[in-house]
């Protein structure tokens, strides 16, 4: 009996995919684009319970006016970001696995099972929505691999409750979003490091290192081809063409 349901289940919410991925696959840059933002406690600290108490949409303005200032120069044409605070949720999304490519598929799933389960009727109907999953940097000194799906246009982001991490935040969110709406990662997956040449701001460069910004999709710069740094602030980020495209801003 709960096996037949739990096949039921699962051929609904695949069902679900198909449709919803048939029915979103591209993006009108042309209409506004709302972001729902929504905070969690992920490490159940009083600490970062009182960081997501004081969180208000200040904290994104500098992502929000990133994504709406490179739209609009890139594309030539005026395009809204809105970006919205939402409720605050209080179970984390499923979490990552680090196996093989069926425990992905069975957990992009599993996530969009998620935030349908979490969806409210008063949360609208954004353009893409985001869970922010909240660490007290003081206990968690490393934030795990944060993912965006293009397919459901959700996303699970990892980020410092802290004041001082704002600056990273906001570039680990920029990055995440650019991959809802179909960018892809520009560094190499084993090493971190930028690929070239499409993950250097200035491929041109002579001589080639250190490079001084880093494209958003590789996440770092590259100081030289086996190290690299990271940005102190999306003002040290630039949207290559490759993302452009990718993301539909440009052919
Ligand atoms: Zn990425």
């Amino acid at each position: 009996m709960w096996k037949a349901l739990r096949i039921l289940l699962l051929l609904s919410v695949l069902l679900y995919v198909a449709v919803d991925t048939w029915r979103d696959q591209n993006k009108n840059w042309n209409q506004a684009t709302i972001v729902l933002l929504h905070p969690i406690n992920a490490d159940g600290r009083t600490s970062t319970q009182q960081y997501i108490n004081r969180l208000n949409l200040s904290q994104f303005q500098e992502a929000s006016e990133y994504l709406q200032k490179n739209a609009e120069k890139i594309r030539g044409k005026s395009t809204a970001f809105y970006f919205q605070m939402g409720r605050e949720i209080r179970q984390t999304p499923p979490k990552v696995p680090e196996g093989n490519m069926l425990d992905a598929i069975l957990w992009s799933l599993k996530f969009r099972y998620y935030a349908w389960k979490q969806h409210q009727s008063s949360d609208g109907h954004p353009s893409v929505t985001l869970y922010l999953n909240y660490y007290d940097p003081q206990t968690t000194n490393m934030l795990k691999h944060s993912t965006a799906l293009e397919k459901g246009r959700i996303g699970a982001v990892n980020l410092f409750a802290s004041t001082k991490q704002e600056n990273q935040n906001n570039i680990v969110l920029t990055h995440e979003l650019l991959h809802a709406f179909g960018a892809t990662d520009k560094y190499d997956l084993s090493t971190g490091q930028p690929i070239f040449p499409i993950g250097y701001v200035n491929p041109q460069q002579q001589p080639l290192y250190p490079q001084h910004k880093a494209e958003i999709m590789a996440g770092y710069i590259p100081l030289s081809k086996t190290t690299n740094k990271m940005p102190d602030n999306l003002a040290h980020t630039i949207i290559g063409q490759e993302t452009a495209k990718e993301v539909g801003w440009t052919k």
